[in-house]
């Protein structure tokens, strides 16, 4: 079984928070709305996490997989 993590490229992310506006379960915003990005994704919601790395207007969300070590 695999870990997802989202990931943020924080060059390219321009603080849109469209992605915490569809993901509030996994995704806060800093005071300077960029998000952070603590858990792993619950199986539950790795569709939503999907669509909300579809959403970003900046390619600048991913939903990675990790193999447990
Ligand atoms: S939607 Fe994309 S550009 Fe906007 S805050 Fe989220 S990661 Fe950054």
């Amino acid at each position: 079984m695999n870990e997802r993590r989202l990931r943020v490229d924080p060059i390219a992310c321009a603080a849109h928070g469209i992605c915490a506006e569809l993901l509030p379960e996994l995704i806060d915003l800093d005071e300077w709305g960029y998000p952070v990005l603590t858990a792993p994704v619950p199986r539950r919601l790795t569709a939503a996490a999907a669509r909300a790395v579809a959403a970003c207007p900046a390619l600048a969300l991913r939903l990675e997989r990790k193999p447990f070590a």
